[in-house]
């Protein structure tokens, strides 16, 4: 696949001052919320109303979606507020449903991007239409996987394409449900800089007051849209209840959310200088986390240093490290100054983590 334009006619086709935006709950749970929160919706800024119809659980026992009796809610929703519809399609047999149900926006989930058998029959099964179609991310962080699902798609000859950034699955806890790994959007944007993302703050986040500040970073990331879980009543929502925010508290986010408009000439380089700052912040971010997750091992090896009393400073292994540091920095073209400098700054704080532990 190449990058074309063509890619993000139907975004333009929205004809939209702002980014998309996608509301609606994690789940289709009755006929009356499907319509009150659309209702709440209607007149705002989101312009397409999501709700999982079918909805892919990790365990068995938890909600597993009201079904194609759902689809009725949602073409509901559609004549009675003039939003268009989206919903998850997770097989050839949710496809046809969907379509007949008038669902104008398809969106594949982060379980079936992984497998590129679902893939393709889904693929197989939307040959040809017209509706939108957005992939979201694999669980895993696989940049290839996730641009071969779009593939699949863009040779079934679905053209009007687009991928939902919804974060990264790690066996390691973190404060996000998902971790973000901005550098792999970001990756996928410079290849393919017409292809519409979207970021999906609420499955990254797991948690209410981290979605603000996602998708000013998106925002900021010059993402084309956000998809965001909106429930009247979230702590009581059938599924992803700590995710989800009222339709109310959402179009204070539209108000709140810098979005920087469209820019002419002479603005472009600060377009082009604001981006590239959201990406060195992104970086610095993540060197900050690393940094923090060292000393924490610092302070793991002070314990068994003391345990056992040894020295905390082993110059021979120190010694080792910065020579290998010097011979890695120079193939990623980092001066020898650079790298002394780093890990003699480095060493010293990790040093100063271990008396304390040892101290303790
Ligand atoms: C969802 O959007 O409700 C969903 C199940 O998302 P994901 O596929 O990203 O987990
Ligand atoms: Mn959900």
């Amino acid at each position: 696949m190449e990058n074309k334009k063509e890619l993000r006619g139907w975004l333009d086709n929205y004809n939209l001052d702002h980014p998309l935006v996608i509301a609606g709950p994690c789940s289709a749970e009755t006929e009356d919320q499907v319509l009150t929160i659309a209702h709440q919706l209607k007149n705002s800024d989101a312009t397409v109303l999501r709700a999982g119809i079918w909805k892919p659980r990790t365990r068995p026992g938890n909600f597993e979606g009201v079904g194609a009796l759902g689809l009725k809610w949602l073409q509901r929703a559609k004549e009675e507020t003039g939003m268009k519809i989206a919903t998850e399609v997770a097989n050839p047999h949710h496809v046809e449903l969907a379509l007949n149900h008038g669902v104008d926006v398809l969106w594949i989930g982060a379980r079936s991007t992984v497998s590129p058998f679902i893939v393709q029959d889904i693929a197989d099964a939307c040959k040809g239409i017209d509706n939108p179609v957005l992939i979201k991310n694999p669980i895993n962080p696989d940049l290839s996987l996730w641009l071969g699902a779009v593939e699949r798609f863009y040779t079934a000859d679905v053209k009007n394409l687009g991928v939902i950034h919804r974060g990264f699955s790690t066996y390691q806890k973190t404060k996000y449900r998902n971790i973000p790994e901005w550098q792999i959007p970001i990756d996928l944007q410079n290849r393919f800089p017409d292809l519409p993302l979207i970021l999906d703050p609420s499955h990254i986040a797991g948690r209410r007051d981290l979605i603000f500040d996602l998708s000013q970073t998106a925002l900021d990331l010059n993402f084309d849209g956000l998809i965001v879980e909106t429930h009247y009543d979230p702590d009581n929502a059938w599924s992803d209840a700590k995710q989800q925010i009222e339709p109310k508290t959402l179009i204070q986010y539209m108000k709140d959310l810098k979005i920087r408009k469209e820019v002419g000439d002479n603005e472009a380089y600060e377009k082009a200088l604001s981006e590239l700052r959201a990406q060195i912040d992104v970086i610095d971010h993540k060197l900050i986390d690393v940094l923090s997750n060292r000393m924490k091992i610092s302070d793991e090896i002070g314990k068994v240093k003391a345990k056992q009393n040894v020295a905390i400073l082993q110059s021979k292994r120190w010694n080792e490290i910065l020579g290998k540091m010097i011979l890695e920095g120079e193939e990623h073209g980092l001066s020898e100054e650079f790298i002394l400098r780093i890990f003699k700054a480095i060493h010293q704080e990790s040093i100063n983590h271990q008396k304390k532990v040892a101290r303790s």
